[in-house]
């Protein structure tokens, strides 16, 4: 077999600076210095203009302190980033009123769009910063109180901290473990399965959670079990991707069975199909089936089986097609 790239963005893009965000004063200086760029979130949309997100300059943000709102240090960019170039200081500006957003991509030439929308045009390195600020914003709107006492919780450490106001914990981001797996049976086809949510036609590799005193591998067994009824072997880790919608780590896996037959639960999982290689490519690119977009990891995992890129049929290449497991 040959062996595929993995992962569509081996490197991180931005540089975290863990160290100069932990520093005391840090974010207030950075906001009040103003030598940063913007990214902005609006009920998990962004601004988007010429395939890249809209960094912005501070001084067109719209001002407010609307409950919600926050700010975080994404981190300085790499060479990765287009078309900025290198240690330019990224801050996400999260929970902004939609009303002042859907003006300021009127006033800035720009259109609003989640992730799935946005991810047919961007490229590796804004994908990759669109998936970071969507994580961290997830994470600060779900956790605004102290799990152990209610009271209120601030950020701290240029947004990756929360400090419980009243006992003084504090609360880290947090990521929920799930697999997704590529399963390959005797005759070297591979599963995919569909689920009611879905155009009829689109299929992805099968994924879930892990749950509470699972190992990686029990949970591929387990969930490709109960999804699809097929008893799996020889799980092998491939890589990983973050998929904060809401809060997920997808850990991905190939694995293989000698059961032919798939049996769908009807609940998570409604429709199998094993598919050849050649069976595969000629039924995406006819436009007959979708897989999973480009830059998620249920596409890398499908290509890394396949041993190449499959190519799209031109009509499905469109930005309703949704990502991931
Ligand atoms: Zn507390």
């Amino acid at each position: 077999m040959i062996d595929a790239p993995l992962l569509p963005w081996p490197d991180a893009v931005l540089e975290r600076a863990t160290e100069r965000r932990a520093a005391a004063g840090f974010m207030p200086d950075l906001l009040a210095g103003a030598r940063y760029l913007a990214m902005l979130l609006s009920g998990g949309k962004t601004l988007v203009k010429d395939g890249r997100i809209l960094f912005l300059d501070p001084a067109v943000l719209p001002a407010g302190d609307e409950a919600g709102r926050g700010t975080v240090f994404l981190g300085s960019t790499t060479d990765a980033v287009a078309p900025m170039g290198p240690d330019i200081d990224l801050v996400l500006v999260h929970g902004v009123d939609e009303a002042d957003a859907a003006a300021l991509a009127e006033s800035e030439g720009a259109v609003l769009l989640g992730y799935r929308e946005a991810v047919a045009t961007l490229d590796a390195a804004h994908a990759a910063i669109f998936i970071e600020a969507s994580a961290i914003a997830n994470w600060h709107r779900g956790h605004t109180h102290c799990p152990r006492c209610g009271a209120e919780t601030v950020p701290e450490s240029g947004g990756w901290v929360r400090r419980c106001s009243n006992d003084g914990t504090e609360h880290f981001p947090r990521t929920d473990p799930a697999i997704i797996v590529a399963v390959v049976g005797a005759d070297d086809r591979i599963l995919l399965g569909g689920g009611t949510n879905w155009e009829s036609n689109r299929y992805s590799t099968l994924a879930g959670f892990v749950e509470p005193g699972e190992s990686l591998e029990q949970a591929v067994v387990r969930e490709i079990a109960e999804e699809v009824g097929v008893r799996l072997h020889s799980p092998r880790y491939l890589g990983s991707q973050s998929w904060p919608f809401p809060a997920s780590l997808m850990l991905g896996f190939i694995a293989y069975t000698d059961d032919d037959v798939a049996t769908p639960d009807g609940v998570e999982v409604t429709r199998a199909r094993w598919f050849s290689r050649a069976e595969l490519a000629e039924a995406v690119s006819s436009g007959e089936v979708v897989i999973s977009a480009r830059l998620s990891i249920a596409r890398s995992l499908i290509e890394h089986w396949y041993g190449g890129r499959i190519e799209d049929a031109p009509a499905s290449n469109t930005a309703k097609e949704a990502v991931g497991g």
